[in-house]
Formats: C-alpha cells, structure tokens, sequence
C-alpha cells in the first residue's frame, strides 16, 4: 500500500520532553511520514531543521504550536504572554517549505485564562500564514466546560483538522446524551477533517462507537506517538489499523484513513498518500495476521480482534527500511486474547 502517514504524532525527540525518535514511529514501523502535531511553537521551532530532520529517514511535516514553547512546558499555555503571534507568524514564513499547519489544544488551564481567544489566535496565525488548523480537543484536566466544542467547531474551515475525535475527555463531540453536537455535521459537511489521534489520553472505544453509530466518520488514523504512548497505551500506527479494523472498517477505509486522507488534511497529496507511476517511491507492506488478540484504548477498555497488522517492509523513496523489533517484548503483535483469568497488559515496563 502507499506509505502510511500519522497525521499525529510527536517527534521533537530531545527537546519536546516525550517527542519520540522519528525513525522509531516512522520508516521502523511501517511509516514513511509523520506530521509533527505542534511539538514546537516559535520559540522552539529551530531545532526542528538543525537537530532533528537533517537525522532522520522519515519524512516529517511539523505543524507549529500557538504556543510559544510548544510541548517544551507543560501545560503549555499558561499566560496570555505564552502566545507571540508576531512571532510565529514570521517562523512560519521563515519555513515556509516545512511547517504546513498551526496546532491548537483546547486544554486546561489556556481556556480558563484566554477563554475563545486562544484558538481564535491559532485560526488567525493559521489564516494569514496560509497554512490549516488542527485543533486538539478533549480536555486532559476534565476541568473546562465540555460544550465548549460548540463554540470551537464554527471556527474551523474547510481543510482544517480536528483531532482526538474519539475522545472521552470533556469538550469532547457529545453531548450529556451520547449525541453528537450538531456542529459536528455542519464542519463534516464544510470539510474539517477528523482525525482520531489516540495518544495516552483521548481515545475512547465508546465514544467512537457512539460516533460511527451516528454516521460522520472519521477521516484520518493516527497515534499521537510519544515515548510513553509507544510502550503503553497506542504502541504502533499498524496496532491503530488494527483498532479501526475491530471496529468494523474495512481494509480499504482503513488504508485510506492512514494514506490518501492524511495526505490531503496535511496538504501533501500531490506528492504523498498514493501510488503511482512517477511518483516517490513511499511504500508500506503490512502483514495481516490472523489471531484472537485483545487492543485497548485510554480507558483500559479491551476490543477483541481477529486480525493483527504488523509492518513488514517500509520503502521510503525507494530505499527500504527493515522494521525493528516493535514496542512490546514479544514485538508488533497485540496483547492475545486469553480465554480465563482476565486480560494481561503487555508491553508496560
Ligand atoms: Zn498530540
């Protein structure tokens, strides 16, 4: 299949504290390239040509954080001062060729000090540099307004992403009943991508469940890959493929979702997300595994699947990547399904 893209992962390995090797989720694990979900913000986004891509065979496409320190600090946004939108409007025209997106996260505490303004900010910066708006939703602190989705959604245009569409945390796209918010639809009709960024902390196989039950699905597949994410909750982009195959996608939308989608969400599909006579030679082959295994997401709750898809070979133009032993101590593959005596976790250290 054409190379898988993670549309959200993190890889400012170094500098942002839990950014992973880029190699390590990428061309090592079946992946040819990975967008850098706003690791980085304006003061901070240096290191990104100097330190990290000249050593890396990925391909990595970094969106620039709102905030100025990206994911240096954590929280991230914690004065109005942690914004310099100057600045990062002239980072973004100095790298022009590399950063293709502004990334947003509506957590705690930026809301509780800059309300709407912040994301507001990141559609302006995104707006006048030309470049889309991925919006991380779900708040990781449970402590902001959860229908604060309905004022975020009218902000985001056409070609803009939203991402932890599965989300369990508050300002996620449900209400109190299980229903989707009605801007959900309106944005999936104008054109917002959604992504379904796993990470350590917002992906719920419940919430998606609710979702595809009602009819606007996700777009996009994607880890938000961190160091701590890759040993114990989201492990591979494959074992992301695998989830979506539990839930009752088909192989062909599930390629989509990692391939020709996330091309055209992060604006690269007139190089990247499909195969074709001329074109870079980007290639993922995958084995599909037959099995009883168990998957997990965030909260702990196990799906049972009767495939596993684990990297075989990774061509990343045209040279081939071996990959490497996989996240867990027995490999790619996920937790089996044992028959009595409850679910072990694997690969926790
Ligand atoms: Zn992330």
């Amino acid at each position: 299949m054409p190379g898988l893209i993670d549309l959200h992962a993190h890889v400012f390995e170094g500098i942002s504290r839990t950014g992973v090797n880029p190699d390590l989720g990428g061309v090592y694990a079946g992946v040819t390239t990975i967008v850098d979900a706003g690791s980085a913000g304006a003061a901070t986004f240096a290191g990104f040509p100097r330190h990290i891509l000249p050593h890396c065979h990925t391909e990595v496409i970094p969106f620039l954080h709102i905030c100025q320190t990206g994911l240096a600090t954590m929280p991230d946004i914690i004065a109005e001062s942690s914004i310099n939108l100057d600045d990062t409007l002239k980072v973004v025209d100095q790298h022009r060729h590399l950063i293709r997106g502004i990334k947003a996260r509506m957590v705690s505490p930026a809301l509780e000090i800059m309300g709407m303004e912040m994301p507001k900010l990141a559609k302006r910066a995104a707006k006048e540099s030309g470049v889309k708006l991925m919006v991380h939703i779900g708040d990781t602190e449970k402590r902001y307004d959860p229908k604060v989705i309905r004022s975020l959604l009218p902000i985001l245009e056409k070609g803009d992403i939203l991402t932890h569409y599965f989300t369990a945390n508050p300002g996620g796209v449900l209400d109190a009943n299980g229903k989707l918010v009605p801007e959900v639809r309106e944005a999936a009709d104008r054109g917002v991508w959604f992504d379904t960024a796993h990470g350590r902390m917002n992906f719920s196989f419940d919430v998606g469940k609710r979702v595809i039950e009602q009819g606007v699905l996700p777009h996009c597949i994607s880890t938000d890959l961190t160091v701590p994410g890759r040993v114990m909750t989201v492990h591979s982009m494959t074992e992301m493929m695998t989830r979506f195959l539990g839930l009752g996608f088909t192989l062909p939308q599930v390629v989509t979702m990692c391939t020709a989608n996330p091309a055209k969400a992060a604006g690269v599909d007139d190089r990247l997300g499909s195969l074709a006579v001329g074109r870079q030679a980007d290639i993922s082959v995958l084995d599909i595994r037959p099995g009883d295994w168990m998957v997990y997401d965030v909260l702990g709750t196990g799906l049972r699947v009767d495939r596993a898809v684990v990297p075989f070979v990774t061509v990343k133009k045209g040279r081939v990547f071996t990959p490497d032993w996989g996240p867990r101590a027995w490999g790619w593959e996920p937790d089996r399904a044992l028959p009595a005596g409850g679910p072990i976790r694997g690969g926790c250290c």
